[in-house]
Order: structure tokens, then C-alpha cells, then sequence
């Protein structure tokens, strides 16, 4: 069944590159298995798949122990400083960064543990309450500051689109995190890449592929809902 689900979300992946005229190399699914137990993944790891998302610190640490160590982890949750140690030196990326105070977390333990993290910055666009991430006004600030600290690297931009009835409405979303991600990228900040957009999730991934992501992070339509 995750196979399955799986083929047929890289099947959506590609023909939404077909209609953006993209590659469909510069697009990466990320299979989001929080809450999913190890032989769920281990259904996605034998038909290939090697990116999974986790949203739990503690949950990516576990996982992390007992998985192959060719899986590359994302984590895509909102990250409190005090679990920081547990996502550094076993994540490839953190999505989730929103606040200088987090990137300093995440400074002190790389250089602990004497790693580079990668890491995108979270935008909330939307401006929803309910959600983390910066404003967009507050973004090349943030990006400015935390480029300075030596053991992280900004690889680009992540953001959470609303839950909404027809996908297409976040299309203005999506494109309003790439168009930041432009306006950053020609201020040629030291240590910023902008080469990563993380958006679209299940319900708008097709969407978000057209307007520009390299990372969608799906969930429900691989492993199928969650309690
Ligand atoms: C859970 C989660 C996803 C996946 O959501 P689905 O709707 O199940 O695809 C993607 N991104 C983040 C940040 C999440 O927390």
C-alpha cells in the first residue's frame, strides 16, 4: 500500500513538472512518517525512498537509532531549544527555523558536535495565529543574522500553507515564499543559498510544485491518515 501511494504521489510530482516546465530531479518528496510506526517506513525504504520528515524531536531521535543510516531525516516540526540536541548531527535538514534564539540553539550544538546544520528558515505567510514561522517583513533579517553563525548553513525557505477546501488558494502562497526566497537570494548574503523551497503537503503539493518547491513534505496520501 505505501508503495503504491508512493508511486502515484511521484506520478502527481511529475506530471506537475511537466505543466511548470521543471525537472522533475529539482523536486523531492519528502515521505512525512510522524506518528508511523518503523515497519511503515520500512515498506517506503524498500521501494526506495530514503527522505522522511519527522515533526518530534525525540520521535526523529528513536527512529533515527533504530533505522538504516542512509535515511536522511527532515525535520519539519516546531523545535523548542531544549530538543535541539536531539535533531542535531541526525537530521540533514531542520525546516522549522523561526527565531534567532533557535538558530543560536542550533549554533552551540553543531559546534559541540563539531557538524554543519543545515537549516531553511520558516515563513509564515499566511499569517495564520495558529501557525510558527516569521512574517515575511522578517525574514532577510532573521536569514541576516543567523548567516553570521559559523556551524549553520540557510539553504532557503519553508512554510506551512492554511488547510483550505481548494488547494488553488494557496497558490498565492506559494508563490509569495518564492518571490521572497528571489528577493533574498539577489542580496547574495554569505553562507545563503536559496536553492530550497519546502512547501505543499498533501492537500496542495501538485500546486506547490508548479510554483517553484524542491521539497514537498507528504504524510497523509503515503501513509494514510493519522489518529
Ligand atoms: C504533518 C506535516 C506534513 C504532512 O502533512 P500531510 O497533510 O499529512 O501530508 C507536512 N509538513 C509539516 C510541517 C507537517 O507537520
Amino acid at each position: 500500500m505505501v508503495q503504491e501511494n508512493i508511486n502515484k504521489v511521484e506520478e502527481k510530482i511529475k506530471a506537475a513538472c511537466v505543466r511548470a516546465g521543471r525537472r522533475k530531479e529539482d523536486v523531492t518528496l519528502i515521505a512525512v512518517s510522524k506518528t508511523k510506526p518503523i515497519e511503515m517506513i520500512e515498506e517506503a525504504l524498500s521501494c526506495g525512498k530514503r527522505e522522511f520528515g519527522e515533526n518530534k524531536a525525540q520521535e526523529l531521535k528513536q527512529k533515527y537509532e533504530v533505522l538504516p543510516k542512509d535515511i536522511k531525516w527532515h525535520f519539519i516540526g516546531h523545535l523548542q531549544t531544549n530538543k535541539v540536541k536531539y535533531v542535531v548531527g541526525r537530521a540533514c535538514l531542520i525546516h522549522s527555523v523561526d527565531s534567532y534564539h533557535l538558530a543560536e540553539a542550533i549554533e552551540a550544538e553543531s559546534a559541540k558536535k563539531n557538524v554543519i546544520s543545515h537549516i531553511l528558515i520558516e515563513v509564515n505567510v499566511a499569517q495564520e495565529d495558529s501557525k510558527f514561522g516569521v512574517h515575511e517583513e522578517e525574514a532577510m533579517e532573521l536569514v541576516c543574522a543567523a548567516a553570521k553563525l559559523p556551524h549553520i548553513k540557510i539553504d532557503g525557505l519553508m512554510t506551512i500553507a492554511p488547510f483550505v477546501e481548494n488547494p488553488e488558494q494557496n497558490r498565492k502562497i506559494f508563490r509569495k515564499l518564492y518571490k521572497l526566497s528571489v528577493d533574498i537570494a539577489s542580496k547574495n548574503i554569505d553562507n545563503v543559498s536559496m536553492g530550497v523551497l519546502s512547501m505543499g503537503m498533501t492537500n496542495d503539493y501538485e500546486i506547490a510544485v508548479e510554483e517553484g518547491a524542491t521539497y514537498v513534505r507528504v504524510g497523509t496520501a503515503i501513509f494514510g491518515g493519522r489518529s
